[in-house]
């Protein structure tokens, strides 16, 4: 199929021919033609699969299919897309205006972080199509800034994550205030209950858009845990870094606090990298994802709100720094990596203590994900520098962005309370306390390294063979 077969307005058309595309994708192939009809659609998809356009294209068609707007006319808003965190809302916006360069479309994003002044004056010229997060446009809505009796279409993204991250009410608040009589999307990457129930209420004889992934992002990508204590999790982070030198790496954390954390330790370790969380502003999340997009930096950090919805392609690696706080956000964070074909490394730092979870996301996953474990020595007999760690103690009283912290919890470390020894300083073990490295593993090879059989590949060269003591001059060489 072509997309010219679809029916799509000529300036549509014209815009997807300058994107590049030829064929639609599944999603867009199955969601266009029933939404260029009017009809309700059930979009079951997950990012990359090319959603955005699937709901993006008609609803530009149906934007200008009818009479252009005429000049000096108003322009209320006929098109409200819902996404639920800020970066998402903005590649979509960004989208729609792709799609919408041939036409006369008005379209802006409605996200915290920004000015409100600059958004309110905007809708004051009039927009055709308004891209949103929940939180600020029930802001402008109670503060009637906003006119919504005109939406002809409503779509919403990522509806399960919407759920996630506590949206429901202001979904239900939002949806209310609109006119009875209009055209709805609803996409969502998987369907637990309340999301269906959701599509009940919201969705009148929805054409229904599945796209299975051909594999599950748990089957591509290569997993492991590492069961690594709390205190040497810094350390064994930049070790990683020092011996697999990944490509293109999120490293996820769970607290916003704990991203910034993380970014300064690699930094000290020579690793440059970006952190993006809920807690930046605006212009700094935004320069570190371009920053991220362009590879200036190789690396970003980010707790689970702030990367929700990113579209960045040949993530190689994908780093839980702290284990996510459910199974489900497990798979969410390592499907960042392993798309589009592509073959995707995550490796998570799981303290002892958090095990259970790692059953959990086996079971969830239905695969067995290779555990070893890390013991201290280790770290000491890799030939690394490590960062100094007296950061002080835990981040006791951080809060986790969106999401409640778990019972029995787990802590975010920065570095062993003073005087406790462990990894301190340099982090390396004194001359002659050279015993055997322990790297044991329940399923298969120690894998601290990438690649088979766990042997660090490293540009200092491999681990120490077992038993030789004394320590080994530190590599200075940071990634590539
Ligand atoms: P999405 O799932 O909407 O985040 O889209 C994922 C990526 O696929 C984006 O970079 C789009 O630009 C790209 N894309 C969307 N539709 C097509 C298509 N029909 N052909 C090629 N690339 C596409």
């Amino acid at each position: 199929m072509l997309f010219r077969e679809l029916g799509l307005i000529e300036p549509v058309l014209q815009a997807v021919e300058a994107e590049g595309y030829t064929t639609p994708s599944p999603i867009q192939a199955g969601a266009i033609p029933p939404a260029l009809e009017g009809r309700d659609v059930l979009g079951i998809a997950q990012t990359g699969t090319g959603k955005t356009a699937a709901f993006a294209l008609p609803a530009i068609h149906r934007l200008f299919a009818g009479a252009l707007p005429k000049p000096g006319a108003r322009r209320p808003i006929r098109a409200l897309v819902i996404a639920p965190t800020r970066e998402l809302a903005m590649q979509i916006r960004d989208s729609f205006i792709a799609y919408g360069r041939k036409t006369p479309l008005r379209v802006i994003a409605v996200v915290g972080g920004i000015s409100q002044e600059i958004q309110v004056r905007a809708l004051r010229n009039g927009v055709d199509a308004l891209i949103a997060t929940p939180g600020r446009l029930v802001d402008l809505m109670r503060q009637r800034l906003i006119d919504l009796s005109a939406v002809e279409m409503l779509t919403l993204d990522e509806a399960d994550r919407m759920f996630d991250m506590g949206f429901a009410p202001d979904l239900k608040f939002i949806t209310a205030a609109l006119p009875a009589k209009r055209q709805n999307m609803l996409f969502s990457a998987t369907m637990p209950g309340p999301i269906v129930e959701l599509s009940k209420s919201l969705l009148k004889d929805p054409a229904r858009v599945e796209i299975k992934p051909e594999k599950t992002p748990m089957q591509i990508i290569e997993q492991s845990v590492l069961i690594v204590p709390r205190e040497a999790k810094n350390a064994t982070l930049t070790a990683y870094f020092r011996l697999n030198e990944p490509e293109r790496a999120i490293v996820f954390t769970r607290t916003k606090h704990g991203a910034d954390r993380v970014a300064k330790v690699l930094a000290r370790a020579g690793i440059p990298s970006g952190a993006i969380h809920g807690d930046k502003r605006q212009n700094a999340r935004i320069k570190a994802l371009f920053d991220f997009k362009n590879g200036r930096t190789r690396v970003l950090v980010a707790t689970d709100s702030a990367a929700c919805g990113i579209d960045v392609d040949n993530i190689s690696h994908v780093i839980n720094f702290d284990m996510p706080g459910d199974p489900e956000t497990y798979i969410h964070r390592v499907g960042r990596t392993g798309r589009a074909g592509n073959s995707g490394k995550a490796v998570s730092l799981c303290q002892p203590e958090e095990r259970r979870l790692v059953g959990a996301i086996e079971r969830l996953g239905g695969r067995k994900i290779a555990m070893d474990r890390i013991d201290p020595a280790l770290l000491a007999e890799l030939p690394i520098e490590l960062p100094p760690m007296n950061d002080g103690p835990d981040m006791d009283g951080d809060e986790f962005e969106n999401r409640p912290r778990p019972e029995g919890g787990f802590r975010n470390f920065d570095g062993p309370p003073p005087g406790r020894g462990g990894f301190g300083g340099r982090g390396r073990r004194p001359a002659g306390k050279g015993g055997p490295v322990k790297f044991g593993s329940r399923s298969g090879p120690a894998r601290f390294a990438d690649g088979p059989g766990g042997v660090a590949k490293s540009s200092g060269g491999p681990n120490r063979p077992r038993g030789k003591g004394g320590p080994r001059k530190p590599s200075r060489g940071g990634p590539r």
